[in-house]
This record gives structure tokens, sequence and C-alpha cells, in this order.
């Protein structure tokens, strides 16, 4: 059984997660983003076993997240570029891609044996485990891999009901969708993955060109498959009519969609805010999801601001799985 610690509640939380990573073992930690699943960066076993324990393939490599500037630069090289961007979003929803210091104690099964390291600095709890810690911890979303990431410690629970997990509970995360993932290159930033940080915010920091990946490029244009954050239900985006009996994702104040034949609906947001629309989105997905529902659909949702993030990851849900 999976053992849930409110962190509000129970002082020695911090003792206790240290204890199990120090013994090579992983803990779910609530970060801004979603929760993770947490090993020491450096130890081959531990990121072996979050491999493991998500049923993820080898080639996809994992976020290491940080508690300073100082621990990333230990890491990865630090030119100006990335520099200002840490400055201005850490702590906060933004990994950069970075090369790899030859020297770095990161094993290199978490970074799937890549030139480059992805690093990132979490808000709150997690920031200050690592610091006490004192390495990095890969940390990827902690769900069966290709499903939807967890934005409460229940959800991680479901997902690995059946192991003695340790899952620091810290309440629903803020922002509810994995973090903005950018390559720093030296003429341009190429942006891997949308999150809460958007191309203009990058931009404006950097006064770089913001690209997009060349599809060519393997693992660099997201190790992100197609298929991800799926539910059961197959799902159906950009609805303006919803079928009989399906079950139905809306947005806003219902201009855009025909209701009426849902079988069940959950708004992301009544109000049309975005930012409040990703922090719903999994746990509705989820929610609709575990009521059964052959069928999924998804009003239109802006591209704007985060809206890119939350269209990029309901396209992954809803693209052909293998
Ligand atoms: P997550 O599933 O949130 O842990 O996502 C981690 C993602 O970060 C992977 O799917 C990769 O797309 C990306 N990533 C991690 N390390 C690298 C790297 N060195 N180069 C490019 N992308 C990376
Ligand atoms: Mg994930």
């Amino acid at each position: 059984m999976a053992r849930i610690v409110d962190i509000s509640r129970e002082p020695d939380y911090m003792a206790q997660a240290l204890d199990v990573l120090a013994k090579g073992e992983c803990i779910a930690m609530p970060t801004e983003t979603v929760y993770g699943l947490a090993g020491d960066a450096t130890n081959g076993l531990a990121v072996a076993r979050i491999f493991e324990m998500k049923g993820r393939p080898r080639f996809n490599p994992l976020i290491a997240h940080v508690g300073s500037l100082s621990m990333a630069r230990r890491h990865g090289v630090f030119g100006e570029i990335a520099e200002k961007l840490a400055t201005a979003f850490w702590p906060g929803p933004l990994t950069l891609v970075v090369a790899k210091k030859p020297d770095g104690a990161i094993h290199d099964l978490a970074t799937a044996g890549l030139a480059t390291i992805a690093l990132r600095m979490p808000r709150g709890p997690a920031r200050e485990i690592i610091a006490e810690f004192d390495r990095p911890l890969a940390a990827p979303s902690a769900n069966r891999s290709g499903r939807v990431s967890p934005t409460t410690a229940r959800h991680v629970a479901e997902e690995f009901a059946d192991t003695d997990l340790m899952i620091l509970d810290n309440g629903p995360c803020r922002i509810g969708l994995e973090s903005t993932i950018v390559k720093v290159l030296p003429d341009s930033l190429v942006l891997l993955r949308p999150g809460a940080i958007t191309d203009s915010e990058l931009g404006a920091v950097t006064d770089l060109p913001v690209r997009r990946p060349d599809a060519m490029n393997g693992i660099e244009a997201p190790g992100m498959l197609a298929s991800h954050y799926a539910p059961n239900a197959k799902m159906r985006l950009n609805v303006t009519e919803c079928p009989q009996g399906a079950g139905l994702i809306a947005f806003g104040d219902g201009k855009e969609c025909e209701r009426q034949a849902a079988k069940d609906v959950v708004n992301l947001s009544d109000a049309g805010d975005l930012k409040e629309a990703a922090a719903n989105l999994y746990r509705h997905m989820k929610a609709l999801d575990a009521r059964g529902f052959d069928l999924i659909c998804v009003e239109p949702i802006p591209t704007t601001g985060i809206g890119a993030a939350i269209n990029d990851r309901l396209t992954r849900a809803a693209a052909p799985r293998e």
C-alpha cells in the first residue's frame, strides 16, 4: 500500500524523505507542475528504479531537479543565456536543456546517454528536500508511463497502489501541467515542450528567437511520444456538438459547443480562465475516465498563453495509441 504523508501535519516528513532517498529508493513529491517520482539522480540504481516503476522506455531521459543555481552549475554548462533564464524563472516551471558537464555526477541512465542534460529548480518543499539532500533528484511525473500525470497525492496513490511508495502530500499542484522545456543554443532557443512559461516570455528575457524542434532530431523533438498523457477513453478534440452519451470536458460559458447530449459535463473553467483550466485538466480527465466513458469530448480551447500547453497535452492524449 502506498503511504500518503501530509506535510502540513507531519513535521518529520523531511527526515523521512531524506532517509528513503539515501537508501537509493524513490519518493513521490509535490511540485508546482505535477507530482514527481523522485530518486537520487547520481545513483544508477535509484534512476533504474524510476524507469522500472514507471515502465518508462530507457531512451526517454529524465529531468534532474536542483535545489539551487550553484547545484545546477555543477552538472550543466551555464552560459550567459542559461543564467538569464534561470535567474528570471527559477524556482519555477521551466526546464533548461544545456550541455552536460563532463565531470558532473548525474548518472548516464538519467540522461539516456545524451551529451545534454535537462535541469529544473522546482518551487516549494521539493526544492527544500533537494537542497537538504545536496544532490539532484531525477523526478518524472509520478504515473505509469504514457498515462495522465498526477496533480494530487491521491492520483499518485492510485497509480502505485500495489507498492510501498511514500507520497508527500502538499495538496493540488498550482500549475497542473508539466514544465516548459527549452534547449539553450547560442543564437536561439528550441521549445521542446510547451508549458506555463510561454514563448514570448522566453523571448523577452533573452532577446532570442524561440524555434520548434526539427522533426528529424529524435529524442530532442521531445522524448515525448506522440501518444502520451492518455486516459483509457478515446478522446475527441475541438468538439462543437457533443454526441449522445459522451463525457464532455467543457471550457467557458458554452457558446462554442452544443452540450445538450453529453451525459456528464465537467468544466475546466466556467470563467474561461486558461490558468485555471490548466490546473484542472488532468483531474477532470481522470474523473471522466473513472466514470467509464468510451468517448471523452473536449471543447475548443484557445492556444494563447498556457493554452498552447493545454492543447499540446490534449493532442497527445487523443493521438492513436500503439
Ligand atoms: P518528464 O516525462 O516530465 O520527465 O519529461 C522529461 C522530458 O524531458 C523527456 O521526455 C525529454 O523530452 C526531455 N528531456 C530530458 N532530458 C533531455 C535532454 N537532455 N535533451 C532533450 N530533451 C530532454
Ligand atoms: Mg510524464
